[in-house]
């Protein structure tokens, strides 16, 4: 099974992918992970990375799509993957649509998780809270300066990426304002 996971910062898509990946037994790649972790190892990546990412901006296309191309390469996402994350531009989704291609490969379904914005940042704000709790570092881009940049990088470059999926009739959008219980509930479903 190859997913996308779609979904503006905080709508829960790490919660609902680590979710996916029990019921399916498939990895989660998320950019995001994997860039923090670059940023965290000092590779040339991360270094590139690091001060867009504190902004809350995005990272260049060709940065994200090198690292998905490497990684679905690898042995764990061979049965399946659920995209987590990426991709965030349209050109992203090209550049994935061509690489699925190239490997024959399919996507089987994209799912969005549609959420009411005005709950994001109370959202990420709890997240930040809950990960101080209990013992953990947060993010560098979950306060409410970044996360701004993040919604307004969401509205203009990744809401058309959902446009381009609903144009393939490959979108499946599900109530992510529901509990956590019933947004998996609901992704099961929409998967059949
Ligand atoms: P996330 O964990 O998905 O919220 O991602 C955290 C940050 O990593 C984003 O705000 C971007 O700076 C960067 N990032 C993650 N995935 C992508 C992507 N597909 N394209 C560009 N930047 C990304």
């Amino acid at each position: 099974m190859r997913l996308i996971l779609l979904g503006p910062p905080g709508a829960g898509k790490g919660t609902q992918a680590q979710r996916l990946v029990a019921r399916y037994g498939i990895p989660q790649l998320s950019t995001g992970d994997m860039l923090r972790a670059a940023v965290k190892a000092g590779t040339p990546v991360g270094l590139k990375a690091k001060a867009v990412m504190d902004a809350g901006g995005l990272v260049s296309d060709d940065i994200v799509v090198g690292i998905i191309n490497d990684r679905i390469e690898e042995a764990d996402a061979k049965k399946g993957f659920i995209l987590d994350g990426f991709p965030r531009t349209v050109a992203q989704a090209e550049a994935l649509d061509r690489m699925l291609a190239q490997k024959g490969l399919k996507l089987d379904a994209v799912l969005e998780l549609k959420v009411d914005e005005k709950a994001l940042l109370a959202r990420i704000e709890n997240r930040a809270r809950e990960t101080v709790a209990a013992g953990g570092a947060v993010r560098a881009d979950d306060n409410p300066e970044a996360f701004k940049v993040r919604l307004d990088a969401y509205r203009a470059q990744t809401a058309p990426v959902s446009a381009y999926y609903e144009g393939k009739g490959a979108l499946k959008t599900v109530d992510g304002m529901a509990p956590i219980d019933d947004v998996t509930a609901a992704l099961a479903k929409a998967l059949g």
